[in-house]
């Protein structure tokens, strides 16, 4: 038999738990964005209405194009299958497993399932077990757990949509705050977190109007700044240079990548919040500061 005592056992029950909320983190990355279009066209709907009262035909045709869609929320309805609408049973969703034994195929239609959802689920449980292998059954662990939970989504949501949701962005702003005041943090004092956080906004915030100034174009959005400002309430102000820097140049090798391949989409815009979050994620697992070793930066 296999003697394994406690602390062993807790990393590779955080890596399961990472799976199980990797399969959620998937349901948040697909739903989010379209219930945030639900609720943009209903405060347009509620907007126009106030003057299409004067034309009874167009108030019904407003009407009837904004109104057929169910209300989605992150619970209901149960998940489908994109293409034909099967409703997928709880035995087709089990992380990771189900995707092996559909052996990557939707058992109604045979369209196959991207790759991707089950990549998710075990990033997510890497991430935890790693949490859980360094910091214990600690807070510590738990709350980077949560980072990375959340960098995950954004990430994801970002590429998929060019969008970083506030819902996501600012509590993480906020739980970055909250871990170095109760000192769950990795030695990191508020202040640190305080000024990283203001710092990541307004440099970025900075850039986009430097470069809106001279070119008229929109480099980036506000999600941008909001992201790296919980960058910078986590890792505290001293990370902010090394972050920004391998998000950069990861970006700037992966826009001209796919520009060589001309697989850069239409407008030839590619989020920047990936790079971020990849940024952060390696500063969570090797530190910040190796960062700059890594570029030769280091003193
Ligand atoms: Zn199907």
């Amino acid at each position: 038999m296999l003697a394994m005592d406690w602390p062993q056992v807790l990393p590779l029950l955080a890596g399961l738990m990472g799976l199980i909320i990797g399969s959620f983190l998937n349901v948040v990355i697909h739903r989010l964005p379209r219930m945030m279009e639900q609720q943009w066209a209903k405060e347009c709907a509620e907007f126009s209405g106030q003057d299409v009262n004067l034309n009874a035909e167009l108030n019904a045709a407003t009407k009837a194009a904004t109104e057929p869609a169910p209300v989605l929320s992150l619970s209901q309805p149960r998940s489908r299958c994109p293409h034909c609408g099967h409703p997928i049973a709880w035995h087709e969703n089990i992380p990771v497993l189900s995707y092996l034994f559909l052996r990557g195929q939707c058992s109604a239609c045979g369209v196959g399932i991207s790759l991707r959802y089950p990549l998710v689920e075990l990033v997510t449980a890497g991430l935890f077990y790693f949490c859980v292998a360094r910091w214990g059954g600690s807070f510590t662990a738990l709350v980077w757990c949560g980072f990375s939970a959340a960098v995950v989504t954004l990430a994801m949501i970002d590429w998929d949509t060019t969008l970083l949701p506030d819902d996501i962005t600012l509590p993480l702003v906020w739980g970055g705050l909250i871990a170095a005041a109760l000192q769950w943090n990795i030695g990191i004092s508020l202040g640190d977190a305080l000024w990283g956080a203001v710092g990541g906004y307004l440099s970025l915030w900075g850039v986009y109007w430097a470069f809106k100034l001279l070119t008229g174009k929109d480099g980036m959005g506000y999600g941008d700044f909001k992201l790296f400002a919980a960058l910078g309430a986590w890792f505290g102000w001293t990370a902010l240079v090394p972050i920004i820097l391998m998000a950069s140049v990861l970006g700037a090798v992966v826009g001209l990548g796919l520009k060589w391949s001309s697989n850069l989409r239409e407008g030839g815009y590619l989020p920047f919040g990936p790079f971020l979050a990849i940024a952060g994620l390696t500063a969570l697992f090797f530190g910040p500061q190796s960062i700059l070793r890594v570029m030769g930066l280091s003193l």
